[in-house]
């Protein structure tokens, strides 16, 4: 991932200059800054509380944030409604973790699908809509007679590929996919993963990839970006961050990624990751990691590690030169200690 500020604006598809999004005390976001360039994927990754989600849902104006800037292809939408960015031909669209509670089960699959068309500007007429329509479903694997159904009569992977028809009938220049596999059963993840690696590379949309799942970027993410409690800690390029990743929490997620020998890997992440995340209310000093950090030294409590260029991307951590480099949380034992 090149630095933010060296890619080339006509580059860019999606710009996040400093986004901030509290809720209450809550710091939901804080402050966080990133850019994707047209028809990339960068894989927004973290635990559940990290503010992942949050992000996507600035993104796509379903939060005001409070502070920062939302740039789309170069134009200021952060303060835009979504009928105006239509307007100025930014178009995104969100693919929801859960396609049970974002699809209206009142509405005809057809009609679900075809809605994104009423709110665009210019008529069209019915028999161009359900064609639309036709061409959506089967690009993402559904016969037409799917459009007569309501979402319940339909299968957990066969909702989420409605959603993602419904996604991309208006054919956005960005789609956020918040968690888009991770309410399916086991057996139809990988199916909808493919699906939306093949659409991704035949279309062209550039794409924030939201999960909580290192092992599920490695073969649709081009970047990286990693949060911990509101904030980037690492970003860099998919290849760099699995060959070496610098950051301490980034090695952990890494470490907890599944492996072939189930009791190894939780006696793993528990070394690596001990306690549960903290709470964004009241944020640890210092590095926020430095409570479950099995490196963190006294500097960590006192000072916040900036955001700083490691040559292929940036990291956050007091410990990690300018050439990325630095110790590895995962040759640590269980007294945190360095093998
Ligand atoms: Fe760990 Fe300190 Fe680096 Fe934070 S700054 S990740 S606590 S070593």
């Amino acid at each position: 991932m090149k630095p933010d500020t060296d890619v080339a604006l006509e580059e860019v598809a999606l710009e996040l200059e400093d986004l901030v999004m509290h809720f209450g005390s809550v710091r939901a976001v804080d402050g966080v800054s990133l850019s994707i360039r047209k028809g990339q994927v960068t894989a927004l990754v973290g635990e559940s509380g990290s503010g992942k989600s949050t992000v996507g849902r600035c993104i796509v104006r379903l939060l005001e944030p409070t502070a920062g800037v939302v740039r789309i292809g170069g134009v200021d939408v952060t303060h835009l409604s979504r009928r105006q960015m239509r307007r100025h031909g930014k178009e995104v669209s969100i693919v929801f973790q859960d396609p049970a509670g974002s699809l209206d089960p009142r509405m005809l699959v057809g009609d679900v699908v075809g809605e994104p068309l009423r709110l665009q500007a210019g008529r069209i007429s019915r028999r161009d809509r359900e064609e639309r329509i036709n061409e959506e479903l089967g690009r993402v694997g559904l016969r037409a007679e799917v459009a007569r159904r309501y979402p319940h009569e339909l299968s957990g992977g066969q909702r989420q590929r409605v959603s993602i028809a419904r996604a991309l009938i208006s054919s956005p220049s960005l789609l956020i996919a918040d968690e888009p596999t991770s309410a399916l059963d086991v057996s139809v993840q990988a199916s909808v993963l493919n699906l939306l690696a093949d659409l991704q590379r035949d279309i062209g949309f550039a794409c924030l990839f939201i999960t909580h799942d290192l092992s599920a970027v490695e073969y649709l993410a081009d970047d990286v970006a990693v949060m911990y409690l509101g904030q980037l800690v690492e970003k860099g390029s998919r290849e760099r961050v699995f060959a070496r990743p610098a950051h301490p929490y980034t090695q952990a997620l890494l470490a907890a990624a599944p492996v072939a020998d189930p009791p190894r890997q939780r006696a793993r992440k528990a070394v690596l990751l001990g306690d549960d995340l903290p709470s964004a209310l009241d944020p640890p000093s210092g590095c926020r990691f430095h409570t479950r950090c099995p490196l963190a030294f006294d500097r960590c409590t006192a000072e916040v590690p900036q955001l700083l260029g490691i040559g292929d991307g940036d990291a956050a951590c007091h410990l990690v030169g300018p050439d990325g480099a630095g110790p590895d949380v995962r040759q640590t034992n269980s007294a945190g200690s360095l093998q």
